[in-house]
């Protein structure tokens, strides 16, 4: 497999709860790296965009209220098929589903307050990448 970049968000109930550095750890214990890192709050019509997969299933609202209610940690993590990588470390949407030792396993609230963001593949990777950073951003 080659190396991959993904987009990675730090979601508000984490950042709220000083849980950054712990995430962190997890995704650099897992052979990714940080290419890019900033810590931002997002404003509802933002997160709207960035969610606008979602929009018309019925947790887009309280997912965005959610996602704007603190500031986030926006990364670019690299590394060997770093997509699943980082979706493996991440575990499952519902915490209650989630393998021992992944991310939301041990930090996540619930299925919506789940602590990360990852992206789901190559073509999302890369849109959500330019969404937060530009290419000046992105230190390999
Ligand atoms: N979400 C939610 N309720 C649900 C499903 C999802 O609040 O029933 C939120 C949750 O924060 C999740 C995000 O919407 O991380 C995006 O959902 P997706 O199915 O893409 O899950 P992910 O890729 O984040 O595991």
């Amino acid at each position: 497999m080659a190396i991959q970049r993904t987009f990675s968000i730090i979601k508000p109930d984490a950042t709220k709860r000083n849980l950054t550095g712990k995430i962190i750890a997890k995704f650099e214990e897992a052979g990714l790296r940080i290419v890019a890192s900033k810590r931002i709050q997002l404003t509802l019509a933002q997160a709207q965009a960035f969610y606008g997969v979602h929009k018309d299933r019925p947790f887009f609202d309280e997912l965005c209220e959610f996602m704007i209610s603190e500031p986030i940690v926006v990364q670019v993590l690299e590394g060997e098929d770093a997509i699943a990588k980082n979706r493996e470390v991440m575990g499952a949407t519902n915490p209650e589903e989630a393998a021992e030792g992944t991310i939301r396993k041990e930090f996540a609230l619930s299925i919506g307050e789940n602590s990360v963001h990852g992206s789901d593949a190559p073509e999302t990777a890369a849109e959500e990448i330019a969404f937060f950073f530009s290419g000046l951003e992105l230190v390999g």
